[in-house]
């Protein structure tokens, strides 16, 4: 049996906008390169508008967009707008349908930005890519919207509420990957005290249950997203499932799984690791999850213990129910 499979977390742009020479044909130089994503039946990604917060994180997003936008006109052959007629046409096309997201708000606006100018961004950023997987308002530091993963009693700023307001309604996700634990909990508070209409994911998230880090969801905030009817994508990096047993990855699934059927999906996060400083980090996958080629062995895997149907969900059923309800 094999599946479509949708995927919530790539760093394709980011690899192309900063990677001299960067080939997203190569496969020697990123997990995520698209014969790899081919190989594996990847039908479905999200490619992620990732900048680290600096004064010109709002340069780099705008062309990361403009990355996206040149892959579409340049690659018609390889990918398409991952909307909701993709969804619905997936046995008719060939292609890989793609759509942005934003990692981190820091490239929505930096430090010194007047809101008119975060407003414009924010606005020229979404015309340019079309629609918006989700965002996330930080990314492991701190900004002027909150706390990321890796600070700790920050949470959500006055500006990280202005910009919520202002996503309401618009009918894109927040993403709770990067949040620390108090901005979570700031930005699920402050969409129901004002009753915004904003979903709730994580999109390459594991759970702490099973691997305690931060970067890895408590089993309150999983419940919260899930309460709301968001997704969670599981995440394929070593240090987030545990960094000595790569079967663990298949705990994470499992958990998620029993936590709720419909919410699990995949978020591998594959990125450029061949210029990462921290040797601690390296390698950054395990063999069994090392590239997008690898989801068919890992439904395999879990054929164990899932049914057929329960597999499809996993693989994409569960991302596209989502934004399908979202577009809809
Ligand atoms: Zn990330």
């Amino acid at each position: 049996m094999t599946y479509p499979i949708a995927d919530l977390h790539c760093d394709l742009l980011s690899f192309i906008s900063k990677v001299p020479k960067a080939d997203p044909f190569d496969p020697d130089q990123i997990a995520c390169a698209f014969p790899w994503l081919k190989a594996g039946g990847v039908r479905a990604q999200v490619m992620a508008i990732y900048t680290d917060v600096h004064p010109g994180s709002m340069k780099l997003a705008s062309q990361q967009a403009a990355i996206f936008v040149q892959l579409l006109e340049d690659h018609s052959e390889t990918v398409c707008r991952w909307d909701a007629a993709f969804q619905q046409q997936l046995e008719t096309t060939e292609q890989l349908g793609i759509i942005a997201s934003i990692e981190n708000a820091a490239g929505i606006g930096t430090a010194t930005a007047s809101w008119k100018e975060i407003y414009a961004q924010f606005d020229a950023l979404l015309e340019k890519v079309g629609s918006l997987a989700y965002i996330s308002l930080t990314h492991h530091t701190e900004n002027r919207f909150g706390g990321g993963n890796y600070t700790e009693g920050i949470g959500l700023k006055e500006d990280g509420k202005r910009l919520l307001d202002y996503l309401a309604g618009k009918r894109i996700p927040v993403d709770l990957s990067h949040t620390s634990d108090l901005l979570a909990e700031g930005i699920l508070h402050h969409i129901d005290r004002h009753h915004l209409p904003i979903p709730v994911i994580a999109s390459h998230s594991n759970f702490r249950s099973i691997w305690d880090h931060k970067r890895n969801l408590s089993d309150e905030f999983a419940q919260e997203i899930i309460h709301r009817g968001g997704i969670i994508g599981v995440n394929f990096l070593r240090a987030f499932l545990d960094n000595e047993q790569p079967e663990r990855l298949f705990e994470h699934l499992i958990y998620g799984y029993k936590l709720h059927e419909q919410a699990i999906a995949f978020g591998a996060d594959f990125f450029y690791t061949q210029d990462f400083p921290d040797s601690s980090r390296h390698p950054f996958y395990f063999p069994l999850a090392e590239n997008a080629s690898k989801y068919p062995s890992i439904l395999e895997h879990l054929s164990q213990e899932l049914s057929d149907g329960q597999l499809g969900k996993l693989a994409y059923e569960n991302v596209f129910h989502f934004y399908q309800k979202l577009w809809s």
